[in-house]
């Protein structure tokens, strides 16, 4: 193992500095240890020992004080407590206890149980027990890596000279231009050689599961619950279409959640299936919520399959698989017990899209919230597909695909044909490497306090902002100025007898307690009607930031701010939002955050704030915007910009427009497979956005926000959704009158005739 520097050794120890036996002898050993190529970090106090390990998560040993002195300033902290807490955190970090033979006795064993092994400092040599360590820390750094990442970086380590695939041979054939050369440097040597692929039989192989790869999907499978795990180099979008592929064929019934994404449309198409859409609700503020569960009835499914012109045999309603995005894009969870327990008997197969939702399985806060939470033989057999990269440590394009099996059949060498039909035959190992290792980091209990520091920083800074609204309005008597953002959650903690806002509320309880974060049907906050006790969750490091303009009623007001304004502006200065929404936007606390990192983005809300309330020049604040579209912006102050766009959303009125289209699909004419079928034979037309009713679309239309379909392949928008094609000429007008703030339209082709942009959309030639 190279690099031991990088490897702390973090020594606790009060007698370090002193003019002692005891101090000289630990001194001697850091010597040595030093000596060894080892960085030592040494702290005088627990607490300053529990901080160093904090932030050093990666350190390769402990060795600890026996006969540390607590002292008040740490809470009297002793070395039992600092061990308790690191072993919960690491079960596997060697840790060494420093005392005297004699003391020994008195050492409990709750202690004796959870160390390595001892020190006797005044006893043995510097030099032989500074070895004893660093055998210990390179054990354990050599165990810490999970089986393919170990076994690619032995291979690489090895075999300096390859000829087969990948041709660049290592990166080699890059040092043969200068922008090869500039392009080996940015990457460096071991990205390049580690680019292997399949030639290596050492290796095993991706696409049948075998050697280490096969090994390290098992070790996935047993740390995220399933009963056999898939790991996916095309993203979720590639696990999605192979879930389905196994799964379903022509003609069979489908429940799919409208809230999906691209990806599982695609699956309906290649597999000719029929779906029978179950619809999400939304709320006043246009944030998309779950499909409630009497959406799930039998009797409602039942009526949904009758009205469905596209299914074969109506006297058969037997429905094949459900597929519904968990958590949704806003944040919303399911309680996964319920949705099965409402969904048991109706269907063989689940298919969980968890693409943003790979880390739950690591926190209490989630138990029952996502696919794989306990075995249930009779119950529908679950697929859960997550996106590792988004929300996880892996590189992009890293997913996993889930299995838990229930009544469904799934026979592995059959679902493999899927996997490889939608796997490359040269998978890019250095994604299933990072895999590897996003497992390795949520194994154990590692997993949970990554979570947890994510969900720690996303309720600081809820409470932040609620505690700066109270701020800026006390501060302002006369009303004036004294907008805030508001983050959308609950206005007041239950807990018990006491009601308390967030911000009162106590982190622990916010923590480990999801009542704290339930869609209560008796709640207003979050204005989704008639939900079912229980079934619903917000999930707190999804943060939705409201601006002002739409009551929670969903009226828009007077006044207001479009999101969009706000996130083009913290975009500018270096903060990429998630997800823009008319009066919204997301931000994401993943295991990616460091402390501090939402300090920045509330110092750019005040600054927002601060140039919103002084109609600060557009010159200053979006200079490429006036400089590319002068005789539009020229000479406005960006509350102006507000204004009109506000005033432009509150004619139409935006939300009540994006309620409509939710409440009625247009109506299936043709399975999605068909309408496809009829574009790739070219037997369609573009049609102008303004002229789409009557006309039968060939693709899938989706606008951001709200980010959901709202036409699918093969239907028609007749007079009932006339509000479809409204919605789309105002948003193509939206984007004529506000240019630099188009929105993205997935499925149009956008034309700009006499300056005027118009969207056109695929529809099937009559
Ligand atoms: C991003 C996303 C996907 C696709 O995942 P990739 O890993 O980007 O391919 C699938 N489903 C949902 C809900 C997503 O948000």
């Amino acid at each position: 193992m190279d690099h031991l520097d990088e490897f702390p050794v973090i020594i606790i120890d009060d007698e370090l500095h002193s003019d002692t036996a005891e101090g000289r002898a630990s001194r001697e050993i850091v010597k040595e240890l030093k000596g060894d190529d080892f960085s030592v970090i040494e702290a005088l106090t627990a607490r300053d020992g529990v901080h160093a390990f904090l932030s050093h998560p990666h350190a390769s040993c402990i060795i600890i004080d026996w006969e540390l002195t607590p002292e008040a300033a740490d809470g009297m902290r002793t070395a039992a407590d600092v061990i308790t807490l690191i072993r919960e955190r690491n079960p596997k970090i060697p840790i060494f206890l420093n005392t005297e033979k004699l003391a020994i006795s008195a050492i409990p064993l709750g202690v004796i149980s959870r160390i390595d092994g001892y020190i006797w400092k005044l006893e043995d040599t510097p030099g032989f027990i500074a070895g004893h360590i660093k055998r210990a820390a390179q054990d354990y750094l050599a165990d810490v890596l999970p089986p393919f990442f170990r076994g690619m970086m032995d291979y690489v380590e090895e075999y300096r000279y390859s000829w087969h695939t990948p041709g660049h041979m290592g990166g080699v054939a890059f040092l043969k231009s200068a922008a090869g050369r500039i392009f080996y440097n940015f990457f460096g040597e071991n990205a390049l050689r580690a680019d292997l692929s399949v030639s290596v039989p050492e290796l095993g192989s991706l696409l049948d599961h075998s050697g280490v790869v096969g090994e390290a999907e098992r070790k996935a499978a047993e740390v995220f619950g399933a009963n056999r795990t898939y790991f996916v180099t095309g993203g979720t979008s590639a696990a999605n279409k192979i879930v389905w592929l196994g799964t379903v064929t022509p003609g069979d019934i489908v429940l799919v959640d409208r809230n999906c994404h691209a990806s599982v449309m695609h699956a309906i198409i290649m597999t000719g299936a029929v779906p029978v859409y179950l619809i999400p609700s939304r709320n006043g503020y246009g944030i998309i919520g779950p499909i409630m569960s009497r959406e799930l009835r039998p009797e409602v499914i039942a009526e949904k399959i009758r009205a469905c012109p596209l299914v074969p045999d109506p006297a058969s309603q037997a429905v094949r698989m459900a597929a519904i995005t968990n958590s949704t894009y806003d944040g919303i969870c399911y309680s996964t017990e319920m949705v099965e327990e409402h969904l048991r008997g109706r269907v063989p197969y689940l298919h969980y899209d968890e693409a943003w939702f790979g880390y739950a399985r690591f926190h209490p806060l989630y138990a029952g919230r996502f696919g794989m939470h306990a075995r249930d033989e009779v119950g529908p057999t679950v697929f859960a597909t997550q996106s590792t990269h988004k929300v996880l440590a892996a590189f992009s394009q890293g997913s996993m695909l889930h299995v838990r099996q229930g009544r469904g059949p799934v026979d592995h060498p059959r679902f493999n044909e899927a996997f490889m039909m939608l796997t490359s035959t040269s998978p890019q190992y250095t994604i299933v490497a990072s895999l590897d290792v996003a497992t390795k980091m949520m194994a154990g209990h590692s997993g949970r306090f990554l979570v947890e520091e994510a969900i720690e920083e996303a309720i600081v800074f809820r409470k932040k902002m609620v505690a700066v609204a109270e701020e800026i309005r006390a501060g302002s008597p006369s009303g004036e100025d004294c907008w805030w953002f508001t983050v959308w959650q609950p206005d007041c903690i239950t807990d018990r007898e006491t009601e308390m806002s967030p911000e009162e509320a106590d982190d622990r309880l916010l923590l480990d307690n999801a009542g704290c974060w339930l869609l209560d049907p008796h709640d207003a906050w979050h204005g989704f009607c008639g939900i079912e006790e229980g079934y619903a969750m917000l999930d707190p490091i999804k943060v939705t930031i409201l601006t002002p303009g739409i009551s929670p009623g969903g009226g828009m007001e007077e006044w207001g701010i479009p999101a969009a304004v706000v996130t083009k502006y913290l975009r500018e200065n270096g903060i990429v939002v998630e997800k823009t929404g008319y009066y919204s936007f997301l931000v994401l606390f993943t295991l990616g955050i460091t402390k501090g990192k939402s300090g920045t983005l509330l110092a750019e809300l005040f600054r927002f704030k601060a140039l919103y309330d002084g109609n600060s020049p557009l010159e200053e604040v979006f200079p490429d915007l006036v400089r590319e579209h002068p005789a539009r912006y020229a000479g406005r102050g960006i509350a102006d910009l507000c204004r009109e766009m506000h005033d432009y959303l509150r004619e139409r009125p935006i939300a009540d427009v994006m309620r409509k289209i939710c409440a009625a699909l247009p109506e299936p004419v043709m399975t999605p497979a068909e309408a496809y079928r009829r574009l790739v034979r070219g037997e369609v037309t573009p049609v102008p956005a303004g002229e789409l009713e009557g006309k039968t679309v060939a693709v899938m239309v989706v606008p951001y926000p709200p980010g959901i379909p709202v036409i699918m392949p093969g239907e028609r928008c007749g007079p009932a959704t006339r509000g479809i094609v409204e919605f789309l000429v105002s948003l193509q007008e939206f984007d004529n009158l506000f240019p630099g703030f188009e929105n993205e339209v997935h499925g149009t082709d956008v034309v700009t005739r006499d300056g005027r942009r118009v969207y056109y959309v695929y529809c099937v030639l009559e």
